[in-house]
């Protein structure tokens, strides 16, 4: 079976801090927004001693002077190069790359072997591979989740970075996806948000379990085509592709979302710049020209 693997750094702006101060490793660790507003990156120390994302820097100011979290102001301009580097370093050893965000990617890799019991060891082989590459040449430690379609390597990439038997890699294809969606909430699902979440709620479907069981044409008709096709995807019938970029294309598109609202001018006019560099990069790599740029902004 073919796979999709999603790749994503581990507390990426904080990773990139670390890599130029090698003394903050182990240490607790938040990276505040442009204008020193709120935490936008914690380690995993710092998560342990209860900083939530997003929180304003002055609510969590006891905790930082009690446990001497040490703290940094966003520098976008070094996360933007972090990134390059390991975009670059990953598209040595893939075939089909789609930059997905600033801190991940996603990778498309064809059935490798008509032994399926060889596919499963090729694919957890490969992404070890990815992460010591990424590893020796970036210094940023990487999460690879491995699954039948890209909805499926996104839940699985949740569980390799969370739990660290797995070593920074899960494949989710073969397991039971009954016990393991149940255990995520219908929020964190790829691409259903909080305002679904809360209509899903409403209805009685709480668990990613719940939702890959509902009913298709009702999700259809409630959650539009996209929803539908979300779960289709968490059953293993893959709906999105890797958007690859191919030199036909009449547009490239570099998108992300925030995951929570952006309220500072700066911090969204860093990110659009931060973005528009990164379409041009690809731009120049097809050696193409823009005529148009559009951004999109969704309130
Ligand atoms: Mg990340």
């Amino acid at each position: 079976m073919k796979r999709f693997l999603l790749i994503d750094c581990n507390n990426f702006f904080v990773s990139c801090e670390r890599v130029f101060n090698p003394a903050l490793k182990n240490k607790p660790v938040i990276v505040l927004s442009s204008n020193d507003g709120c935490v936008i990156a914690r380690s995993n120390e710092a998560k342990l001693l209860g900083i939530p994302m997003g929180i304003p820097a002055f609510q969590c100011a006891d905790l930082v002077k009690k446990h001497n979290i040490q703290v940094f102001s966003s520098n976008f301009a070094l996360y933007g190069d972090m990134s390059n580097r390991i975009m670059y370093t990953l598209a040595q050893y893939v075939t089909a790359l789609e930059i997905y965000s600033i801190d991940e990617a996603f990778l498309f890799i064809p059935e490798v072997t008509q032994s399926e019991e060889l596919n499963n060891f090729y694919y957890t082989e490969y992404a070890q591979f990815l992460r010591k590459k990424v590893l020796q040449h970036t210094g940023i430690p990487i999460s690879i989740g491995i699954g039948p379609t890209k909805t499926l390597a996104k839940v699985a990439n949740k569980i390799a970075k969370k739990n660290s038997e797995h070593n920074g890699v899960f494949d989710i294809t073969h397991r039971d996806k009954d016990t393991i969606l149940e255990q995520l909430d219908v929020r964190d699902i790829w691409g259903i948000g909080s305002r679904y979440a809360k209509f899903l709620h409403a209805y009685g479907i709480h668990t990613a379990r719940d939702f890959m069981h509902s009913n298709e044409q009702w999700i259809k008709k409630k959650l539009t085509v996209f929803g539908h096709k979300t779960l289709l995807e968490l059953r293993g019938v893959s709906c999105l592709h890797v958007e690859e970029i191919t030199s036909e294309k009449k547009s490239i598109t570099v998108s992300r979302s925030f995951g929570r609202s952006v309220t500072s001018y700066i911090e969204l006019q860093e990110s659009v710049a931060h973005y528009i560099s990164m379409a041009a990069q690809k731009l120049r790599a097809q050696n193409m020209a823009a005529g148009v740029i559009t951004v999109f902004i969704i309130f």
